[in-house]
């Protein structure tokens, strides 16, 4: 094969142009001193792979005439099949700066871990541990009461149980007291949370027959008493946690749900969603139920999320009666939904913090972020605002602005939380969308990719959520890099 040079007329012809003879064999390429010292600290493996492709990538190049000689160099190579390696190793999961003024942002990890709970996990998960062994009596023991009586404590539960999200608790717990039965809902109840999750399909996966009682905005308790049949197994609520219903609206409480219930010897659940084991208005934030309350007005069953207001690992809490959460436990399907030893670790210590509810602010991370005061986001804004405008100019301008964020994940819908940041807008109108889009994707592109949000022909960055600076500050210089 001669060279193949000619056969291309465009203007990224190469000038020092390499043809597909030139290329080195693979066992060449491994045996390169560069090359040779990342199959040293990788093995052979890998290194051989990146290698393979990135001279695969050479010829495709030379086949179009674009492979300039000096890409051939053994450095260059070696360089390109580092860069490559590099890329393989380099984690997809990374660390990123929310501020998108979400708190707990579903996309972005939802609740923080608090130390206690890395701790822990640094603490148990590196050797053999006892999650399902008795100490006391050297046999077998259950994973269940890891927490169990750390969750009864704190719901006024006879018992609890736990699965790997709140979406597998509400499934167990229909499929386990309903499955081949009806369960009667509110018709202002049926949420969709996201992701496909839907309580219709809920029920349908797990077996139950959904029968809807009242209207969108209003249901009485005689809907209830009137849907009951032979064939009702379950009475169910579900907390509306990501919208509101206002208006002319009455919906009946757990209270009264779970008496027509047990008058009829059937059993009640709710579905809290959220469900903050602890008061939020104690720190000037909106009311949200707690699992205590619910357990205190006769459900039998409880569920909740771990990684939302509860500030832990992701988890399906399920509490109740020594009943009800038995034959959630015995029920089969249990064991495929079961919690593996991490969250469960992570679940331990960050119910353990809520023994001390005087230091929940400081020590439960979504609880620090949610109760700082927006008057020190502010002064923080201002301070970064210099160093941002610097980092920006001159195609931005930049301002401290007063923003609402939002709690997120379903808590508490219509609330918002005051809060401050900085708005950064393109100095020229004409193309302001593009501008905006490069600046998003500049701050995305960053080591520590950081979010904002664009709202008002403006990026957004609320700095609730940024309790130290620094590792936004250290990257200025990289962005101005970028926008350059
Ligand atoms: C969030 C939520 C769920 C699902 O909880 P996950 O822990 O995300 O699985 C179920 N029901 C309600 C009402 C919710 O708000």
């Amino acid at each position: 094969m001669g060279r193949l040079t000619e056969s291309v007329v465009d203007g990224s012809q190469a000038k020092n142009p390499a043809s597909l003879q030139d290329l080195p064999s693979i066992d060449r390429v491994l045996r390169w001193p560069g090359v040779a010292a990342l199959v040293d600290e990788h093995g052979h493996t890998l290194v051989a792979d990146e290698a393979r492709a990135a001279i695969d990538g050479l010829r495709e190049s030379a086949r179009r005439g674009r492979l300039e000689a000096e890409a051939l160099q053994p450095e260059s190579v070696a360089q390109a099949i580092q860069a490559r390696v590099a890329e393989r190793l380099a984690p997809r999961l990374r660390a990123v700066i929310n501020l998108t003024g979400t708190v707990i942002h579903t996309n972005l990890g939802r609740a923080l871990l608090a130390d206690a709970a890395l701790q822990h996990l640094l603490a148990v998960m590196a050797g053999p541990n006892n999650l399902e062994y008795d100490l006391a009596s050297g046999g077998r023991g259950d994973r269940d009461s890891v927490v169990e009586e750390q969750l009864c404590t704190l719901t006024g539960a006879e018992a609890a149980t736990v699965v790997n999200n709140n979406a597998a608790a509400v499934l167990l717990t229909i499929a386990a007291l309903a499955r081949g039965r009806e369960v009667i809902v509110s018709r202002g109840e049926l949420v969709e949370i996201g992701g496909a999750f839907r309580m219709p399909d809920v029920m349908a996966s797990a077996g139950a027959t959904l029968v809807e009682v009242g209207t969108t905005n209003r249901t009485h308790p005689r809907d209830y008493e009137q849907a009951i049949t032979e064939r009702t197994g379950l009475l169910m609520k579900v907390h509306t946690s990501n919208y509101a219903v206002q208006g002319f609206t009455s919906s009946v409480d757990e209270h009264e749900i779970a008496r027509i219930a047990h008058a009829r010897g059937l059993p009640m659940a709710t579905d809290l969603g959220s469900g903050a084991l602890v008061d939020m208005s104690a720190w000037g934030l909106p009311h949200e139920p707690t699992p205590r309350e619910k357990i205190a007005a006769g459900c039998d069953v409880v569920s909740f999320s771990g990684d939302k207001l509860l500030g832990g690992p992701q988890a399906g809490l399920i509490v109740g009666t020594r009943e009800a959460i038995g034959r959630i436990r015995k029920f089969p399907m249990k064991r495929a939904l079961r919690m593996s030893k991490l969250p469960l670790a992570a679940l331990e210590a960050t119910l353990m913090l809520y023994l001390r509810p005087e230091r929940l602010t400081q020590d439960l991370p979504t609880l620090r972020l949610l109760t700082r005061p927006a008057e020190g986001i502010r002064e923080q804004a201002e301070a970064l605002l210099a160093p941002v405008q610097a980092a920006v100019a001159p195609r931005f301008t930049v301002s401290v602005l007063d923003l609402q964020g939002q709690i997120g994940s379903g808590s508490l819908p219509v609330e918002r939380l005051p809060s401050a940041g900085l708005a950064i807008a393109p100095v020229e109108k004409k193309g302001s969308g593009r501008a905006l889009d490069e600046l998003a994707t500049a701050l995305r592109a960053l080591p520590r990719p950081v979010i904002g949000r664009v709202a008002d022909d403006r990026l957004l960055l609320d700095l609730r959520c940024l309790e130290d600076s620094a590792p936004f500050l250290n990257q200025l210089p990289a962005l101005r890099e970028a926008l350059a």
